[in-house]
């Protein structure tokens, strides 16, 4: 997927959601940039482009939703050696 259709998605989830994270439910401050978010990882049978699968993310819930998939990977990593 090319970066312009990112953005092109961005702009459309960015007006549906209000400029909001879908995790935490916060409106961005004026100069907060959200983060597009795929809801279920691709990486995990999501739709890249699926307006459903899209939200907006803060920088916090990011983090905290990185680190959790990175555990989830590593438990799976360990349960098949
Ligand atoms: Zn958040």
């Amino acid at each position: 997927m090319s970066s312009g259709t990112m953005r092109s998605l961005k702009k459309r989830v960015t007006a549906r959601d209000h400029n909001t994270c879908y995790m935490c439910g916060r409106e961005a401050d004026d100069d907060e940039v959200l983060d597009l978010e795929h809801k279920r990882p691709i990486s995990q049978g999501g739709s890249p482009d699926d307006m459903e699968n899209l939200g907006l993310i803060c920088q916090p819930c990011h983090d905290i939703k990185s680190k959790a998939e990175a555990a989830a990977a590593n438990r799976l990593r360990r349960r098949r050696p």
